[in-house]
């Protein structure tokens, strides 16, 4: 008997039922690369949901974290400590922003954007007691606590789960029309993702966000841009909203590859405005902001910069679409993305993507479906050409058999 079937039975005799994972259980990373309980190993072309940007266990995170692990962790922000300066500056100044608040997760950095939002809607803007209104495009994910599940657009994700939270309202991706007609004088934001990412690679039409962003500006509502998995470099800029010119969001919501996939980190950068608006006690978070998180960011994100990630990413990206579009295939309905943010859309007759991803796994390729019919591709942005040669060998393999 395989060594992971033990494994597997543990989880589904204890674990809940919320994930439905490949069959596959992973013990071991080092770059783009992860090993099974069995030893067989194989190209991570998800990342952890780009998570991983600098590959698994980056040797510099390893060493800054352990360093950190035997000198303090913890100390919760009843105090100060000396490491979360550095992590401040750092992020303020690599995304240009005034302020930052450190969380932990995606969905609390979120949850952070909305309620600095709220308040400054109240506070500064001056829209009535209870009234404040943010647009949310449809399509969405910006995370699973009770709140960001009500504006999102997925009835799996809301089914059973109210009471929701008010106070949202969804125009489709991208349309700037629909934009102009949802704000009114209780709008406070529009929170979106720069491309959609859980939705499905999904671009808006070029010139939407500048577009969006002046008619926010015009209109005194925040433009606050959700780039958790857009961002630190993953589609071939540090931030996916810098593929637009004149784009400067009044708030950036920020996690995953923060942590070079070690420890939950996350955070909102906004202008100073709307940070402002907190005050002791509004807000906060027993683990945000800690020594060993704030040290773990700044090393993830020396490496983006350092190893210049991002036009990595960018090179690595085009050269991937470029291969993947010339594939000979009939299943294929749209390859698209943007750096190594990649998704290919499979037409209808191709019978689902999750029956490609159990191919590409036996294969030696980790990707996973996302929606019924999309591949996405994301691999750790430290990937070279010759690995995607190497990877582009056994997708066409795959979909030349299937
Ligand atoms: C993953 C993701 C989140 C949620 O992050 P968690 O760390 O899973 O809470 C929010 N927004 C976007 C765009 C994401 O991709």
């Amino acid at each position: 008997m395989k060594k992971s079937n033990k494994f597997y039975a543990i989880e589904e005799k204890y674990g809940a039922n919320n994930y439905h994972p490949l069959d596959v259980c992973l013990s071991k990373g080092k770059g783009i690369w992860v090993w099974d309980a069995e030893g067989k190993k194989y190209l991570d072309f998800l990342s952890s949901y780009s998570a991983v940007n600098q590959g698994h266990c980056h040797p510099k995170i390893a060493m800054a974290a352990a360093k950190q692990m035997k000198n303090l962790t913890l100390t919760s922000r009843a105090f100060h400590n000396d490491k979360l300066p550095l992590f401040y500056e750092k992020l303020c100044k690599l995304s240009k922003m005034e302020k930052i608040l450190p969380m932990n997760s995606g969905a609390e950095a979120v949850e952070t954007a909305i309620k600095a939002i709220r308040k400054w809607g109240y506070k500064v803007k001056g829209v009535e007691e209870n009234k404040a209104e943010i647009i949310v495009s449809h399509n969405n994910f910006h995370g699973r606590t009770t709140t960001i599940i009500s504006f999102s657009s997925d009835e799996q994700y809301k089914d059973g789960f109210g009471p929701l939270t008010l106070g949202f309202k969804e125009i489709p991706f991208g349309d700037f029309d629909a934009l102009k007609k949802a704000i009114n004088k209780n709008t406070v934001a529009f929170l979106t993702e720069p491309i959609q990412g859980e939705g499905g690679i999904i671009i808006p039409p070029a010139g939407f966000l500048k577009k969006a962003q002046d008619l926010c500006r015009q209109n005194n509502v925040l433009f606050v841009l959700d780039e958790i998995q857009t961002g630190l470099c993953r589609t071939g800029k540090f931030f996916a909203y810098q593929w637009e010119a004149g784009v400067k969001p009044d708030g950036i919501i920020v996690g995953k590859a923060l942590s070079g996939g070690f420890y939950p980190i996350s955070a909102f950068l906004a202008k100073k405005e709307v940070m402002d608006v907190f005050n002791p006690g509004d807000h906060g978070s027993t683990f945000g902001g800690n020594p060993l998180a704030s040290i773990i960011a700044v090393a993830s994100l020396d490496i983006l910069v350092n190893e210049k990630l991002a036009e990595n990413s960018d090179k690595v990206g085009k050269y991937f679409v470029s291969k993947l579009k010339a594939l000979k295939t009939d299943y294929i309905k749209e390859v698209r993305g943007k750096g190594l943010l990649i998704g290919v859309e499979l037409k209808n007759s191709a019978g689902g993507a999750r029956r490609f991803c159990e191919a590409l796994m036996k294969e030696g390729l980790l990707c996973k479906e996302t929606h019924d019919n999309i591949i996405r591709f994301a691999p750790p942005l430290v990937i070279k050409k010759n690995e995607i040669d190497w990877a582009m060998k056994k997708i066409e393999k795959v979909f030349a058999s299937i």
